[in-house]
């Protein structure tokens, strides 16, 4: 087994950036240095290579000082080889934030068959320190210091080595060189693209994992905790599909109507009855659906195709052995997996667990999730409109879509725009609540209260703002176990980012894949001649391959245009207008 290590190379000067150690710059509340190790995670060691030890020291890293600092990369990686055991190193440059899992297992999967050097490539550059060195470069790293000789790009020539192709848009290769680079980075940042503001939600939202043992009937909607194993065959025995008569196959083989043949009536049995004797050639016994095939027989005849009195039965279409037989275990046989840990349990499979004669069953526990409706605006459906106030739409239609899936809110209440009060609020209910789900309050006007609420409960801030149309202000924030989202108040750009965002946390916290939505292609059958400059969500009605748009009205603020959507279609950012025909991207409510 081919030995390999993950190498940083945290060395150098660091001039571009004003000294500063660009391995401690930090993104998304991690250093750049834990994000690469976390994709280098693989590997039994990660070593750092660094060019003196003081800075680096207690951050968990095997530090190796490198012989040849200040001259580059290629020193430090010899330096490596020679003081680590490894057969290979997997070099990462400490400058390289969006280095991803996957593209780790890339370059390995290649280097596993090839068994020789992989660098990293995007478009027509190559990445050498985004790449695996056996230590058979050794010599050659060797003979290049001697001749001090230092580019990376002269090493590569002088040996053999595979490349792997990634996708330039991915950022993976991207590498950070200057403060105003790394200063550019984090503006763009505040505002997450949809995927990574799903991804930082996802990482901050708790597993729960709490089962419980539920009724049968109480188990719609939930998610199963547990494995469903066949406890028996199903059916335990060997049943009739019809009405008419059990025996041998073999007698009435050449059975018809102008030849029947005459069998002796033996004995009946019904559904839930059992026939004692065993049918012997010549015999045959009366039988109904669902009941067990006596012994000795192997198919039933139809009672359509017979004539019968008490004594005999004339047997007039012929039936081979095993035709109209359903054999024990036809279903499922004993000890099988039926339904597995995770599956959301529909009525489908209740009637399933049900035909294994279980009662009860293992369920992951509901998480505790609140709803909270900020705005003074607000009042509730029911009472009367007065001048300036507007029925709290959002509140009930976020609590109605959680109960679509399978989740009765803990809580679901309004608040007034009052910091204070919702300060107090938050903090009373989080003692008992994983995630709370706000909406409004989150944009810049002098009302928008969540900003000064999570700064008061002094919540970790995750982010503000995803690059999304509409919606785009939602504000996320953990404050102590609690996952605090606080979509936008605009009704569509709440339902909108319910939907692209709220739905990981749920699928994450009921253990219920199912709920992440789902991306498909799909061919446009009208014009929205719109341009685009942010990416934006529209709504669609999806059926069989095609989208029709449901409204011209797309506003944000509306939401009877929401009326028979089944989709958002994605509309990338510059979008210059669609049109029909175009193929493109929806999400699938
Ligand atoms: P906000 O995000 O609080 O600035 O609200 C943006 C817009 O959405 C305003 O026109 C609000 O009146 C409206 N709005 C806020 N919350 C709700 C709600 N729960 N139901 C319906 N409309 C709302
Ligand atoms: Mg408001």
């Amino acid at each position: 087994m081919i030995q390999i290590a993950g190498y940083i190379l945290s060395g150098g000067k660091n001039r571009r950036m004003g000294g500063e150690k660009k391995a401690f710059l930090t993104l998304e509340n991690q250093t750049f240095l834990h994000r690469i190790s976390d994709a280098l995670s693989v590997f039994p060691s990660i070593y750092l290579s660094v060019d003196h030890h003081e800075p680096y020291l207690n951050q968990g890293f095997t530090l190796i000082k490198d012989t040849y600092a200040y001259v580059g990369p290629l020193g430090a990686i010899y330096t490596g080889h020679t003081q680590c055991s490894e057969d290979a190193l997997f070099v990462v440059a400490c400058d390289m934030p969006f280095i991803t899992k996957e593209t780790v297992q890339k370059l390995l999967d290649v280097f596993h068959v090839h068994k020789k050097t992989v660098v990293a490539k995007t478009k027509e550059q190559l990445h050498p320190l985004l790449a695996i060195y056996p230590k058979e470069v050794l010599p050659i790293m060797k003979s290049m210091l001697d001749e001090d000789n230092y580019k990376m790009m002269d090493f590569l020539k002088r040996i053999d080595y595979e490349v792997v192709e990634l996708d330039a848009s991915k950022k993976d290769t991207m590498n950070i060189n200057t403060k105003q680079e790394y200063e550019q980075l984090i503006k763009q940042k505040q505002m997450l693209s949809v995927e990574e503001a799903i991804d930082v939600l996802v990482k901050h939202t708790p597993f729960y994992e709490v089962s419980e043992e539920v009724a049968l009937e109480d188990a719609l909607g939930k998610v199963l905790a547990q494995d469903v194993i066949s406890k028996y065959a199903q059916p335990p025995f060997p049943r009739s599909p019809l009405d008419g008569f059990a025996l041998r196959g073999e007698d009435v083989k050449d059975a018809s109507k102008q030849h029947p043949i005459t069998l002796n009536i033996i004995g009946e049995v019904y559904a839930g009855g059992v026939f004692e004797g065993v049918v012997q050639e010549g015999c045959a016994v009366r039988i109904m659906t669902g009941a067990p095939i006596p012994d000795g027989a192997n198919t039933v005849v139809k009672q359509e195709h017979t004539t019968y009195d008490q004594k005999v039965v004339h047997i007039m279409e012929g039936s081979k052995p095993f035709e109209n037989y359903c054999p024990a275990g036809e279903d499922y046989e004993a000890n099988e997996v039926i339904l597995t840990k995770g599956t959301y349990i529909d009525g489908i499979n209740i009637g399933i667990m049900a035909s294994m004669g279980y009662d009860k069953v293992l369920v992951y526990k509901q998480p505790s999730i609140g709803i909270i409706s900020t705005g003074d605006e607000l009042i509730l459906p029911g009472a009367s409109l007065t001048k300036g106030k507007i029925y709290d739409a959002n509140r009930y239609l976020i609590q109605a879509r959680l109960k679509e899936l399978g989740i009765q809110t803990v809580f679901s209440e309004h608040c007034k725009d009052d910091v204070e009060e919702m300060v107090a609020f938050i903090k009373d209910k989080a003692k008992d609540t994983q995630f709370i789900i706000t909406t409004g309050g989150v944009s810049v006007g002098v009302k928008d209260i969540m900003h000064e609420v999570v700064e008061q409960l002094q919540a970790e801030k995750l982010f503000w703002k995803v690059d999304v149309k509409p919606g785009s202000p939602t504000l996320a924030a953990v404050y102590e176990n609690t996952l605090l989202v606080c979509l936008s108040g605009n009704p569509f750009g709440a339902a909108v980012n319910f939907e692209l965002l709220v739905r990981s946390v749920i699928a994450k916290l009921t253990n219920h894949k199912q709920w992440n939505m789902k991306k498909k292609l799909a061919i446009l059958q009208d014009d929205f001649p719109k341009q685009s400059k942010k990416r934006r969500f529209i709504r669609g009605y999806y059926q069989d391959g095609f989208v029709s748009l449901l409204d011209a009205n797309q506003s944000s603020s509306i939401l009877s245009t929401f009326i028979g959507c089944n989709c958002f279609i994605d509309i990338e950012a510059g979008n210059q207008g669609l049109h029909k025909g175009d193929q493109v991207w929806i999400h699938l409510l």
